[in-house]
């Protein structure tokens, strides 16, 4: 296990092996690493790293006495294409999956005896236990979709988080098909059969189909040089499909279910998928995921805390090593900005958030956003005062959900290292704003306070702040404190408070527009405020002085 990767692939490039069995210094087997974990550590320049970083620890393991049927439902059910046989935990032999392939070739004629089938239908089944947890909208458009795919000789799958929820028993409307040959073709029909629009991207052979009532429907192309030739065996999947799949971020994500009239339901489940998710782990296909896509650090993290899923250890080990490796450096700034974006637009985006901290992930992307790390154990006072806020002030404009997580975060670092941060990674204008915004908080959080102030005073004082940064106060203070009593009376009346009259108004009494308008409305706003006018002549009033000083005679 010591060995470098780069003597490993020395071994396989020497012997023509797939992979090699790792064993400890006693000689029992800890691992094994295939050519895959080689080739892509010496990709990433990790030839120097030794092999037990990066092998696959715990595999699949079998027994001399291991039968052909176990080893296929082995193969076909786990994660493994290479299983150590052994004996007493000592290396013994090794099958692979191209052996398998080949003694089930060999017994081909004899259907009979083969194994799997039962395996087959015990999927089927619970494939097609699934589908019927679906509405019937989608439902029907999956049976539709079979029946396209059967009139066109095209293998049809269901595929995806959809799958994913369906087996947790989550709802989950958007319908990912993948096609086993013409994908385009089929999405043409299928969007005709449907009354749809369809969008189509022919170089990466997918579709988009848009339905009438907006829903819509993503149809990809699997790779066909995989493809297994016809009359192959029932039970070895085409690779077109499963080629798809092992290219997926977690095992919780490679579940497909077939939709041709022939196979209705029947479960793919080549990596252990269904497993994972019963048991709540986050795992990734293989141990340089997080250095391929280290997004999928982002992601890891947004499943686990959207599903209360922990993070199987080798990954968890593997994410630590990646954020310490510095590999987010190695992402766009603007998937980075995207996942941080989707992590907040999750239902409860708290806990992601949380998730993100406690493994320093701000911190990575830009020193200095250094949230505590602290936050998973407070609960998330964001969703009890976005709450409070929709009952004070019913129908007014309402911050986002997903800008008030962030301008929480935020307001826990330096407005200065938080603009910086919103510039390296692109941010949009809203969250600009808010950016530039913080700055105003320590004023507004004195304001909130204060026992004399004037109802414009603190109205001039909280009226910088957009509407997110209203929620990260109101997160601050207490339900029921005078603080939270204070915002509420800005929030529910004095934020509402405008003047009736407008700039048209002035240029009507033949004033010239200038920067003294913006004057005069705001001294009107004042005066409203306060209670010391209220009809729209005293407004006009009020305006004409503030209009007459500032003009040119
Ligand atoms: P949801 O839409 O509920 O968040 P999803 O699983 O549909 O979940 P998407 O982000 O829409 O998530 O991705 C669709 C599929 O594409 C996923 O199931 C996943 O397997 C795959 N995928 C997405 N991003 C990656 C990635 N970075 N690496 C590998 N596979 C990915």
């Amino acid at each position: 296990q010591n060995v470098p990767m780069s003597e490993a692939g020395g071994i396989l490039a020497r012997t023509g092996y797939s992979g090699l069995v790792v064993v400890d210094d006693d000689d029992n087997v800890v691992g094994v690493i295939t050519r895959r974990e080689i080739d892509k550590a010496l990709n990433h320049d990790l030839g120097h790293a030794p092999v037990r970083g990066y092998m696959i620890r715990n595999p699949e393991t079998v027994s001399e006495d291991t039968s052909l049927g176990e080893i296929q439902n082995v193969i076909i059910d786990r994660r493994s294409g290479f299983l150590p046989v052994i004996f007493d935990n000592k290396p013994k032999g090794v099958v692979t999956r191209k052996d398998v392939l080949g003694a089930l070739h060999r017994t081909a004629h004899r259907p009979g005896e083969m194994t799997g089938n039962s395996a087959l239908k015990e999927s089927e089944e619970f494939g097609k236990d699934l589908l019927t947890k679906l509405p019937p909208t989608q439902f029907g458009i999956l049976a539709l979709a079979g029946e396209v795919a059967d009139s066109m000789g095209v293998t049809c799958y269901l595929v995806g988080g959809i799958v994913r929820d369906l087996v947790l028993g989550h709802g989950n409307v958007d319908i990912d098909l993948l096609i086993e040959g013409d994908g385009i073709g089929f999405a043409h029909n299928l969007a005709e059969t449907l009354e749809g629009e369809i969008i189509e991207n022919p170089r990466f052979r997918t579709a988009k189909i848009i339905l009438s009532d907006g829903e819509h429907i993503d149809v990809a192309t699997a790779r066909e040089e995989f493809y297994i030739r016809p009359g192959a065996l029932p039970e070895v999947e085409a690779a077109g499909i499963r080629d798809d799949l092992v290219r997926r971020d977690f095992t919780i994500n490679t579940l497909a279910i077939q939709l041709n009239s022939r196979n209705w339901g029947r479960l793919i489940d080549h990596f252990g998928g269904v497993a994972d998710i019963k048991v709540g782990l986050i795992r990734v296909m293989h141990t340089f995921s997080f250095v391929d896509d280290p997004t999928r650090i982002l992601r890891a993290l947004r499943f686990a805390a959207r599903f209360g899923f922990e993070l199987e250890t080798q990954t968890a080990e593997l994410l630590r090593r990646a954020l310490s490796e510095g590999r987010l450096d190695d992402v766009s700034p603007e998937r980075v900005r995207e996942e941080i974006l989707a992590s907040l637009n999750e239902d409860e985006p708290w806990k992601i958030l949380s998730h993100i901290c406690e493994t320093g992930i701000f911190g990575i992307l830009h020193h200095g956003i250094q949230p505590p790390l602290c936050l998973a154990n407070v609960d998330d006072p964001v969703s009890e005062a976005l709450e409070w806020m929709k009952g004070i002030a019913p129908g007014h404009e309402m911050p986002g959900k997903d800008l008030s997580y962030f301008a929480f975060i935020m307001s826990l670092s330096d407005p200065v290292e938080v603009k910086v941060f919103a510039i390296k990674y692109h941010f949009d204008n809203t969250i600009m704003e808010i950016a530039e915004a913080l700055s105003h908080l320590p004023i507004a959080r004195e304001s909130l306070r204060l026992e004399k102030q004037t109802p414009s005073e603190l109205a001039m004082k909280l009226d910088p702040l957009p509407t997110p940064l209203l929620t990260v106060l109101a997160a601050e203070t207490a339900s029921g404190s005078k603080e939270r009593e204070t915002l509420g009376e800005y929030i529910g009346k004095l934020k509402q408070v405008r003047p009736e009259i407008d700039g048209t108004d002035f240029i009507k009494e033949g004033y010239e527009p200038g920067p003294s308008f913006r004057k005069a409305l705001e001294t009107v706003r004042r005066a409203k405020l306060d209670g010391k006018i209220s009809t729209r002549e005293e407004e006009i009033a009020v305006a004409r002085a503030i209009l007459d000083s500032h003009s040119p005679e």
